[in-house]
């Protein structure tokens, strides 16, 4: 933010009215306000994705794509133009190219299954990095498994950024594919998926980029990010839970077999062959999330309206008090001290284990998570079992950090 002159810098967000637009941030607990510091988890919702759904339900209700009558064609219109919504915040040549799933989880599946299972070849690797989500790891060691490859993890530095000489060592061993996640839930890194793109590119290699952790943060560009597919969950940008995405480029979806069969994936079913629906309708068999598109599309207008300056600015400004207060902490160490990070901080405390302290937090309305992240890999590589995560929205606030601070103190009279 340093080189913006002041005329450039965003307009502060009003987080208090922000905070009034989400209903469950008025909830007390314990006789305390909720400080929901989980956001990395999931996100909470704006009563604007809250109206778009009910009004789905309650006004233009009825399943897609097939019907003739007046409702399906109007549920079919608002599930489509969610997919449009999509198509605009990832900076998609085209709506084609986004494919409603239930999650990133599902859209990672998707493409082990789909893109790579076809073109695999026994011996080769896939690149991944040791700071992956089980979610990036696990359905490529299947495939791995299944077809004789090898997936080759690229090393973390002590400060929790990519390797980047391991991983220039990993392009040069032959690899099917490099799958990378944009921003680490455990450790808050972005990584500088450009240019590591633009590496994997100079090999001809394709890439997935796991954005589950970058698109509550900042908006994305598919095209300046080089990527073949990218994916992210609904739940995690303040959308509703049941549904993903998953973008990739219009030619690779193309080439690509179904993922699953059933209706609404087919041209034409007969026993003797079944042809099949061109992307995205390939791959979204049976009634989709209907109302999950729309309430999605409902969170990424809700963010946008807000704007993606002031977000990120109010999120650095919380990243730094946060890290700040918890440096001034007795015995705790921050695990994730990358140059570029986004608001999540993880840290453990000398003699505490972070469920003890996360119960303690809990008590005082303090929303955090203890645990291994479904990072194990990583918590390994650190020589730990659990951290302790504050992770931040645009909706959380200063004295929200104070708390945490506060919070952090009296743990450590009772728990040391
Ligand atoms: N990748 C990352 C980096 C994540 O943080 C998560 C969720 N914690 C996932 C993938 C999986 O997301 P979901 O459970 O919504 O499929």
């Amino acid at each position: 933010m340093s080189d913006r002159s002041p005329s450039t810098l965003p307009v502060p967000l009003a987080v208090d009215r922000v905070r009034e637009e989400f209903p469950i941030l008025a909830r007390e607990k314990y006789g305390k306000p909720l400080r929901y510091l989980d956001n990395a988890a999931s996100t909470q919702k704006p009563q604007a994705v809250l109206d778009a759904i009910e009004h789905l339900y309650a006004h233009s209700y009825a399943n897609i794509h097939r019907g003739v009558h007046f409702l399906s064609e109007e549920a079919t219109a608002a599930y489509e133009a969610a997919r449009g919504r999509v198509a605009r915040f990832l900076g998609a040549h085209s709506p084609a190219e986004v494919v409603f799933t239930r999650n990133a989880t599902e859209s990672i599946n998707l493409v082990a299954a789909s893109f790579l299972r076809p073109r695999a070849q026994p011996g080769r690797t896939i690149v991944l990095t040791q700071m992956e989500h089980h979610a990036n790891i696990v359905p490529w060691q299947l495939l791995a498994e299944e077809q004789g490859l090898r997936v080759r993890p690229v090393a973390v530095t002590a400060e929790g950024e990519v390797d980047r000489e391991d991983f220039r060592v990993a392009l040069a061993e032959d690899p099917a594919l490099v799958a990378l996640c944009h921003v680490s839930n455990t450790l808050g890194t972005i990584n500088p998926v450009e240019e590591m793109v633009a590496e994997a590119k100079e090999h001809g290699l394709p890439v997935l980029l796991d954005g589950a952790q970058a698109v509550a943060h900042f908006p994305v560009d598919v095209g300046s990010l080089g990527c073949d597919f990218y994916v992210f969950s609904g739940h995690k940008v303040f959308g509703p839970t049941g549904i993903g995405v998953l973008w990739g480029r219009e030619e690779l979806l193309a080439a690509m077999p179904p993922y699953q069969g059933g209706g609404d994936m087919i041209e034409r079913v007969s026993f003797a062959g079944t042809t099949f629906a061109p992307p995205p309708a390939r791959f979204e068999a049976g009634t989709p999330h209907i109302a999950g598109a729309v309430g999605l599309a409902a969170a990424l207008d809700y963010t946008e309206a807000l704007g993606h300056g002031p977000i990120e600015a109010h999120e650095q400004a919380l990243l730094a008090k946060g890290t700040e207060v918890l440096r001034s902490v007795d015995g705790l160490r921050i695990i994730g001290e990358a140059r570029r990070k986004v608001a999540v901080l993880s840290f453990v405390i000398e003699g505490v284990h972070p469920h003890d302290l996360a119960t303690v937090l809990d008590r005082d309305g303090i929303a955090v998570r203890a645990g291994h992240h479904c990072t194990q890999p990583l918590m390994e590589y650190y020589g730990l079992n659990a951290t302790t995560r504050a992770s931040f929205a645009f909706y959380n606030t200063f004295e929200e950090v104070e708390a945490l601070g506060e919070s952090l103190g009296r743990a450590l009279r009772i728990l040391r």
